[in-house]
């Protein structure tokens, strides 16, 4: 065994073969590179799906290095059955020391069916990788962390959460080969037959790509002061995010929750305006890059996370805020 494969994740859109890569795929090739660097091996970039010509070029032109195109058209739609298949015939194939995934759904649902089929663990949703390599997990939604490092004989699977990695530190590789790889999949191998996606990819709200985040949290009070929040989340450009407590009062959809049983962000500032910051909350946003809190709790344990933090009452700080964003806006 030798080497180490990447595997990409083509968005939704591919369904409309237009290619789109997520930046916590790039954030996965970046965590592969380093351990390349580290390990000395040779890194590879895999991408599934039925049409990835697109795609591929994508990772050529950002990244360099070599490119499998793993192609079949029963690989669209997504399948577990589909992807698991397909992957453990290119590792029987080249056999690598470490596949690297992005910490996706889609990667969530398919790599420990990988792994059983390899009789191999997955360590899935790992936050940093150390010298050994020694692969760090959260445990406990946050509370410990535990270190594993790979004892079995088959390629080590390995997930990388969003924004554990910075998706521009992948150092470019020199162009290299875009090779296809067909496997042999048949129709009665696909036990599931999926249906649209759960979220309409117009509407999606994308917020683990999302540069600038503002997210509100049980301190707005009611729903009908949240255009405050939106006020300065418009005057940044920024998406708009919640806690949990606001998107279960029905205040703002679903898909802007932020945490533990929400989506997990990595954005360059998250804005947490009246958000307390419990450990459900924080672990889907400790990856942000600058975190700046507004609370009227000093104590509060969002600040022990935050960059900047203001203490006051936010229905005061926020309207300064905004008119001090739109002056230097000019
Ligand atoms: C299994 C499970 C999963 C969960 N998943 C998630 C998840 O994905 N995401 C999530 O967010 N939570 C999640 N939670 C809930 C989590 O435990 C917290 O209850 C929630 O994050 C609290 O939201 P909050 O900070 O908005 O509200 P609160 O904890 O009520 O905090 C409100 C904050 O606003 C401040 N405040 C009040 N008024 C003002 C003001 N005028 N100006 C400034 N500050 C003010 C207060 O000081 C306080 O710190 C989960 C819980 C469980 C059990």
């Amino acid at each position: 065994m030798s080497g180490i494969l990447v595997v990409l994740e083509q968005s939704r859109a591919e369904q409309s073969r237009e290619s789109s890569l997520g930046r916590i795929s790039w954030e996965a090739l970046a965590a592969g590179r380093w351990l390349g660097a580290k390990l000395s091996l040779d890194v590879s970039a895999a991408i599934l799906g039925a049409e990835t010509g697109a795609a591929a070029q994508q990772i050529a032109t950002k990244a360099g290095g070599n490119i499998v195109r793993i192609e079949h058209p029963l690989l669209a739609p997504y399948t577990a059955d589909g992807f698991s298949l397909a992957l453990q015939q290119l590792i029987a194939r080249q056999p690598p020391a470490y596949v690297i995934f992005p910490h996706t759904y889609q990667v969530r649902d398919f790599v420990p069916a990988l792994a059983a089929r390899l009789g191999e663990v997955f360590i899935s949703d790992v936050v940093a990788i150390a010298d050994g390599p020694v692969f760090t997990r959260q445990l406990l939604q946050g509370r410990l962390q535990g270190n594993y490092r790979h004892t079995g004989s088959g390629p080590c699977l390995v997930s990388v959460q969003a924004g554990a990695f910075r998706a521009d530190a992948a150092t470019p590789a020199p162009a290299g080969e875009i090779t296809v790889f067909t496997p042999q999949i048949e129709a009665a191998q696909i036990r599931t037959r999926p249906e649209a996606p759960f979220r309409g990819s117009e509407q999606t709200v994308d917020l683990g790509s999302a540069p600038l985040i503002v997210s509100v949290g049980r301190g707005i009070k009611d729903a009908e002061n949240l255009p405050l929040v939106e006020d300065l989340a418009k005057a940044l450009g920024a998406e708009l995010a919640a806690s949990r407590p606001i998107c279960d009062n029905g205040w703002l959809p679903m898909e802007r929750q932020v945490g533990s049983s929400g989506q997990t962000v990595a954005p360059k500032l998250y804005l947490a305006v009246g958000i307390s910051g419990a450990i459900q909350h924080l672990v889907g946003m400790k990856g942000s890059q600058c975190v700046v809190a507004i609370n009227k709790d000093p104590d509060a344990p969002i600040f022990e996370v935050a960059d900047y933090g203001i203490v006051g009452d936010l229905f005061e700080v926020v309207p300064a805020l905004i008119d001090a964003v739109k002056a230097a806006k000019g």
